[in-house]
């Protein structure tokens, strides 16, 4: 059985809507990485063994007050990420 951590999903989609493109904001895959890492350690895992527990997680990872938590630890992760010194190489 495959074990997914479905609170990945929620942060790589609202990363790539609010955190990816934004200004100064480095668009590598390291830092890209690296935020969406960060952010996952900081919020609640959420995993689903089956998949009508997924189609429940889902429903709880639609409220706002788990994006708007999600959206929270994105923008702190990407304001630590971005402040370290790093090669802005392509
Ligand atoms: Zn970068």
């Amino acid at each position: 059985m495959e074990l997914k951590n479905l609170t990945e999903d929620v942060v790589i989609e609202l990363y790539d809507e609010i955190i990816s493109g934004k200004a100064g904001i480095c668009s590598c895959d390291k830092c890209r990485h690296d935020t969406i890492a960060l952010a996952l350690s900081h919020l609640k895992a959420r995993y689903a063994g089956s998949g009508e527990g997924e189609v429940l997680v889902r429903l709880q990872l639609s409220d706002p007050q788990v994006r708007a938590d999600v959206t929270m630890a994105l923008l702190s992760a990407s304001r630590t990420v971005q402040g370290r010194p790093h090669r802005r190489g392509i």
